[in-house]
């Protein structure tokens, strides 16, 4: 089924000399025009390697504006691309390239010792090194290869939805790790349930700043933006007081973000009195987003949309605009155009409003499944598309969808199940509490109990009584963290979401 045309080819004929791409740390700019000419190069260069559709690379990069053109170069030739986490070590991706069998792995200059490595591991694999911009193209490098091959124009117009376009490693904490299958349908379906959200235009400028092997990377919003004919600006990661300059000097016009990326920038002494005047839509979305860090932002008259997505789906699904986010505080919203949802009881039959239950999605912004893995995709997406999200949800009654936590992270304390998100949400109102994570550990009496993990603010010291007589004021018993540890920080993923099975594995040992 027809999908969408050749996005790089398209927008050259449109907007030829808009700027596609925009590197913050070489002030490179890339036209729509350029970005096509390289794409169709390095599409022609990846046949002159003899690479055949369907066959796969992989990239081991920061942010680049070079990554784009990758991947756009993979769809014209339907090689298929994929991202790695270059925090991983060898023991780690080694397996990864077990799975996906590249051909070719592609890295920037911080990640070329991995990336040897990797080469040394699987003698079959072949290195090239992705340059900076600007400096002069090395020979035998990514750009000296891109730049002497032809530009050849004769690439199928044509992207159809089902065609597979790159894979994503989920982190694999419960169990090997998996391949999500992203085809062109679903950038298709992507675009179209965020640009309907933010009204997402040519107009807008975002940032690239989350990592490019997770989809936020690439999807949120850098590849509808570029499908919108906007400019993305690629920023090497995320430094807090960069960004906020980025919004302040009008850099940027939309915005998406995890919570700890919007509490990490009002925690700067100079948010209060920043210019948020600027940017005009702000969204949030891979984690709950705390009512706490939502009232610093409405204080500066800035209203923060919470929206939901997953890496298998692509990931939009829902995200609400500022109005809805204002009168239904804590919803994710409704389904989005190209999204339908269920929530069902463990019997699989859908159940009432304000029941919470499993999230179903369907869509054409769904998965087709786990590369490799037909056993995983089976137990995920049954036979009439519906996809487990392993998340627990419930509805109101206008369908005002409420995320209540991850099915993995709720636990059983004394036959009652316990959402840590809802104990969260307490704690975070705490005044010196400043980031809190509260997972279920084992417990003789009980079978499990909480244990809150604490980040004390700057200047504060809350004690254990202390914290648990806030909770015991504002929650029923059962869900009062048995004990409080005080960190530091919290771990994280690089995408910014605390990794609870860390601190899980941590739960054996004693609380200080
Ligand atoms: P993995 O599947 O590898 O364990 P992950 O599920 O965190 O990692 P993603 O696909 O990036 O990987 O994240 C999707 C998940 O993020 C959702 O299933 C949900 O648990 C969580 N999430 C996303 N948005 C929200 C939100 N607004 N509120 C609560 N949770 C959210
Ligand atoms: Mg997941």
């Amino acid at each position: 089924m027809f999908s969408l045309l050749d996005i790089a080819a398209k927008r050259a004929e449109l907007s030829p000399d808009k700027t596609a791409l925009e590197e913050l740390v070489s002030g490179a700019r890339i036209s729509y025009r350029e970005l096509d000419r390289r794409a169709c190069r390095f599409a022609a260069a990846l046949r002159g390697l003899g690479l055949a559709e369907g066959e796969r690379i992989a990239i081991l990069s920061h942010n680049r504006a070079a990554f784009f053109e990758i991947l756009f170069a993979c769809a014209k030739a339907r090689v298929v691309l994929v991202p790695l986490n270059w925090r991983q070590t060898v023991a780690e991706l080694a397996p990864l390239l077990d799975d996906c069998r590249p051909r070719l792995l592609l890295h920037d200059a911080p990640c070329a010792a991995l990336a040897e490595a990797l080469g040394q591991a699987r003698p079959g694999l072949s290195l090239l090194a992705v340059e900076e911009e600007g400096t002069g193209p090395r020979p035998g490098s990514y750009q000296a290869l891109r730049d002497k091959a032809e530009e050849r124009r004769d690439w199928d117009p044509v992207w159809p939805a089902e065609g597979l376009w790159y894979l994503l490693y989920t982190s694999g904490t419960t169990g090997r790790p998996k391949a999500v299958m992203q085809t062109f349908g679903m950038a298709h379906a992507n675009f179209v349930n965020l640009a309907s959200a933010i009204d997402l235009t040519a107009g807008d400028v975002t940032p690239n700043y989350l990592p490019l092997f997770h989809t936020a990377g690439i999807n949120l919003h850098s590849l509808p933006t570029l499908i919108a004919g906007g400019t993305v600006k690629v920023l090497p990661g995320f430094d807090a007081e960069r960004f906020l300059d980025l919004i302040e000097s009008g850099g940027v016009t939309a915005l998406l973000a995890v919570p700890a990326i919007y509490h990490a920038l009002a925690a700067l002494p100079r948010f209060a009195a920043a210019d948020l005047s600027k940017v005009r839509s702000w969204s949030s979305g891979g984690a709950p987003l705390p009512a706490t860090i939502s009232a610093l932002y409405a204080a500066r008259g800035v209203t923060l949309c919470p929206g939901y997505g997953m890496t298998e789906t692509g990931p939009t699904t829902f995200l609400t605009r500022p109005e809805e986010a204002l009168c239904k505080p804590g919803s994710v919203g409704r389904p989005l155009l190209m999204t339908q949802c269920r929530i069902v009881g463990p019997d699989g039959r859908d159940l009432p409003p304000g029941e919470a239950g499993e999230l179903l999605l369907r869509g054409a912004n769904v998965t087709p499944g786990y590369w490799n893995r037909p056993d995983a995709t089976a137990e995920t997406i049954d036979r009439a598309g519906w996809l487990r999200s392993g998340d627990i949800a419930r509805a109101d009654a206008e369908g005002f969808v409420f995320i209540v936590d991850r099915i993995k992270d709720m636990y059983i304390s004394g036959g009652e199940n316990v959402y840590p998100a809802e104990v969260e949400a307490a704690l975070l109102g705490h005044p010196e509490v400043a980031e809190v994570a509260v997972v279920g550990i084992a417990d003789e009496r009980w079978g499990e109990v909480g244990r809150a993990y604490v980040v004390p603010r700057p200047g504060g010291s809350p004690d254990e009584a202390g914290l648990r007589a806030w909770c015991r004021e504002r929650l029923a018993g059962y869900k009062v963290p048995k004990s409080v540890v005080l960190v530091e920080a919290l771990p994280r993923t690089p995408a910014g979401k605390v990794q609870k099975h860390l601190l899980r594995a941590r739960g054996t040992e004693p609380a200080r």
